[in-house]
């Protein structure tokens, strides 16, 4: 079998393509979605992931603003910063680029996120109100493979699906958004302690590798015709950017697998575009029928 590989590029360009028409439509009522994203010290890897997304928002008609602090940034003073965009009325969406110098209090930060604006979906009161089914924002990459799994034409409904790896940006949200009633998948967590991962992976129809470990997902460890999502970025010996999964291999057994680069990670600055749409139009939006 030669899996159908799931476009992540292709479909966040239609996907941003709806969102420039809905910005327009905003704008007619006077409203231009904001986003505002923090940045301490000068970490190239956030400078880039903060640039990308500047780019992302301006394409699609959006006001973008980048707060640029120096490293040596003091909590008190990240946490007034953050405060006064709470209170901004042009921004509709905060975002905190982690990670943040080792000095700084990362979760103190995105808990001080007006929930109205927590388009990264980081703050705790997030997190938590998707954890009880009755979600304000979803998180940004789990979000994103939701969407590829549409695309893919997987129906999650009584679907067995492994997430491997349980962090609160990819593994716990994802594993939340699949459990909500109407997705109603069965899902598994796997992480570093899990026992025989390979048959945990083998039971599962739907498989999403979300580590950080290169090659971790080998082709014994997929059931045929299973749908496999690829979440990890990791840096090969040569400098490339690859996943989690050994995509030539998997490719032979699985039914449709997303490639790195090319699958979640378009998506990921697509759902943040996506989320900062729905808080603008949340805030200050037209009335309904409007
Ligand atoms: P993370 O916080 O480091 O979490 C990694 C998770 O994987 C942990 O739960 C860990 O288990 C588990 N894990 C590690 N090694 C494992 C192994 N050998 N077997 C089973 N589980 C293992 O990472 P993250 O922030 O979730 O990110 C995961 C990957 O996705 C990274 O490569 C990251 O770069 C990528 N990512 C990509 C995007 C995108 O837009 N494309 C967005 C976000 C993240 P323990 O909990 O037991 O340690």
């Amino acid at each position: 079998m030669t899996a159908r590989i799931i476009d992540g590029k292709a479909l966040a360009a239609r996907v941003r393509d709806g969102i420039t028409s809905e910005v327009a439509a905003l704008a007619e009522h006077g409203v231009v979605p904001g986003l505002a994203a923090v940045i301490v010290g000068d970490d190239p890897a956030s400078k880039v992931y903060v640039g990308m997304k500047h780019r992302a928002s301006a394409a699609v008609g959006m006001y973008s603003r980048q707060a640029e602090l120096p490293a040596d940034t003091t909590q008190e003073d990240l946490e007034r910063v953050v405060a006064d965009l709470n209170t901004d009325d042009e921004i509709d969406g905060i975002l905190v680029q982690l990670p943040l110098p080792d000095h700084l209090d990362p979760q103190r930060v995105q808990e001080l996120i007006d929930p109205a604006k927590d388009v990264d979906a980081l703050n705790p009161y997030t997190a938590g109100r998707l954890a009880i089914g009755d979600p304000t924002f979803l998180s940004c990459t789990p979000y994103g493979v939701l969407l590829l799994l549409e695309e893919a034409g997987v129906d999650t409904t009584g679907a067995r699906v492994t997430i491997v790896g349980r962090s609160n940006l990819v593994g716990r949200p994802l594993a939340n958004m699949l459990t909500l009633k109407g997705r109603d998948a069965t899902v598994t967590i796997a992480h570093s302690r899990t026992t025989d991962l390979a048959a945990v992976c083998r039971e599962a129809d739907v498989v999403v590798a979300a580590a950080g470990r290169q090659g971790l997902v080998t082709a014994d460890m997929v059931a045929p015709g299973a749908t496999v999502i690829d979440v990890g970025t990791n840096r090969a010996e040569d400098g490339s950017l690859v996943g989690d999964v050994d995509f030539d291999a998997v490719s032979e057994v699985a039914g449709a697998i997303t490639p790195v680069p090319g699958g979640v990670g378009p998506m990921t600055v697509t759902m943040l575009l996506q989320n900062t749409l729905e808080a603008a139009r949340r805030r200050r939006g037209p009335a309904e029928g409007a």
